[in-house]
């Protein structure tokens, strides 16, 4: 028997989209309450002087299965969402502009490419490259019984020290958008392991060619629409009516509505304050307050001419940046984008001085570079929670104990064969979307 059910998304990110995306294909009808004027959450695109771009610069890779799958659904174009790069990890030093170090991956099936990546690395010795695949091996494939933070996990390698300090240390920054020093070995050995022990176009980058809204929440929204469902931006969800052990009703823009599912797709914070008022999720609400969050910075910079980097995403250590983008990828040759990931001194330096130190490191490594005409830096404090050591138990999962309120986003923790949780990104938002849609299809089609 098919019972359709009526079900409210609170949330428009990309976890609210994607399982509002699975319900309709399921033939369930659905209303998403989204309380800004715009779909996309922490993935979004705004305005700047007649340019679009997004809230920061965000990256895919082609392990993102879910991601793909969900723009399958819904018969988005991908081969032109994105321009789909051999993954190359060029790291370049920020004082020198010489090159830290070069990974190319070619595409032969795992575990050739990386091996084939690491043999043709030209700032190593045969004799490192050899010792570097062995010991890669191993970290890769040993069990960590009892988590630790990545610096310690990374020092019992005994891997060289550049390859820790130039490579692995930034990519877990990046990966996880916490500091080495803090985040979780088990969490990073399974993004790594997620990565490299799979086929090789799992590494492989995905840049968006167009602005975050076109690439998911526009789409999203428009096969929502046609299968029926609704849509309603600004409107704030303001807070859940319980009824015995069921969400009885819920006030949006203080009308209050009633509807036989409601899904939770807010942000961690909004979603424990609306928990929290609820005496049966009161403990799903002090864990959610328990994760600490990471800021991530994206100073956009607006050259005089076009401008293009050694590699479309580059590595930058011994300075303030982290990561650069060739926004050419996303239709603009004048414009970059620095990524500045989580805490650090660049959050307490004058926005002027802080432009001025990351021109000063283009130098290093653009010649020539352009005369800058204007940047626009975006600091999002709570881009993702924080990825430490014992992370998951702060994450609730999907049920929240009431039989007609489950919750989706990427702070959300998918048991997953015992493994670690993804991290705070899209990957992790859609699969948990599309987790806490199917929960509700298989009880009710
Ligand atoms: C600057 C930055 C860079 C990043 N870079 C990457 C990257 O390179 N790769 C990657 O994979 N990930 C990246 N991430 C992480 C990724 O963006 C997030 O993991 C993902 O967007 C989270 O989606 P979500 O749907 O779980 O939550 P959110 O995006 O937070 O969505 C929640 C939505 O709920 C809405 N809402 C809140 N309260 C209410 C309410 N009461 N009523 C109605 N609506 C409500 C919010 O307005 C929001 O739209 C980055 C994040 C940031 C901020």
């Amino acid at each position: 028997m098919s019972l359709k059910q009526h079900i409210a998304i609170v949330g428009g990110g990309w976890a609210g989209l994607a399982a509002a995306i699975e319900l309709c294909k399921h033939g369930h009808t659905i209303t998403l309450f989204e309380s800004s004027p715009q779909l996309g959450g922490r993935a979004r695109s705004i305005e700047w002087n007649d340019i679009t771009l997004d809230n920061g610069q965000h990256l895919m890779l082609g392990a993102y299965q879910q991601m793909l799958e969900c723009l399958n659904t819904i018969q988005a174009d991908v081969k032109s969402l994105f321009k789909q790069l051999p993954h190359r990890m060029l790291i370049l030093d920020a004082q020198t502009g010489s090159s830290a170090f070069d990974l190319q991956l070619p595409t032969y099936p795992a575990p050739l490419h990386l091996l084939f990546g690491v043999l043709n690395t030209p700032s190593l010795s045969v004799k490192e490259k050899l010792l570097l695949l062995l010991r890669f091996n191993k970290l890769l494939n040993t069990t960590i019984t009892t988590d630790m933070n990545v610096t310690e996990w990374l020092s019992q390698a005994k891997l060289p020290a550049r390859y820790i300090k130039n490579l692995l240390e930034p990519v877990c920054l990046a990966a996880l958008t916490t500091h080495p020093n803090e985040a979780s070995a088990r969490a990073f050995q399974n993004v790594l392991q997620q990565t490299f022990n799979a086929p090789a176009e799992f590494t492989d980058l995905l840049i968006p060619t167009t602005d975050l809204n076109q690439v998911f929440p526009a789409l999203a929204k428009e096969y929502i629409l046609q299968q029926g469902g609704e849509i309603k931006t600004r409107h704030k969800v303001q807070q859940l009516q319980i009824e015995g052990s069921c969400i009885k009703s819920i006030t949006v823009n203080d009308e209050v509505l009633c509807f036989d599912q409601v899904i939770l797709a807010a942000s961690p914070a909004a979603s424990a304050k609306l928990l929290e008022k609820l005496q049966p999720c009161r403990n799903i609400s002090l864990q959610i307050n328990r994760l600490k969050y990471e800021p991530v910075a994206t100073l956009y910079l607006h050259f005089k001419q076009a401008v293009s980097l050694p590699c479309p995403m580059t590595g930058i250590i011994n300075g303030i940046s982290n990561w650069v983008f060739e926004r050419s990828l996303s239709g603009n040759d004048h414009l970059l984008a620095v990524v500045i990931s989580a805490q650090g001194p660049h959050l307490e330096m004058p926005e002027e001085n802080l432009v001025k130190t990351v021109y000063a490191e283009l130098k290093h490594i653009i010649n020539p570079l352009p005369e800058l005409l204007k940047s626009k830096l975006i600091i999002e404090k709570r881009a993702t929670f924080q990825c430490h050591p014992g992370v998951d138990n702060n994450r609730p999962g999907i049920d929240t104990g009431l039989s007609n309120l489950k919750l989706c986003g990427d702070y959300v923790y998918i048991e997953e064969n015992n493994q670690p949780g993804l991290p705070s990104t899209l990957e992790g938002a859609l699969c948990s979307g599309v987790k806490c849609a199917k929960s509700i299809v298989s009880k009710h089609n």
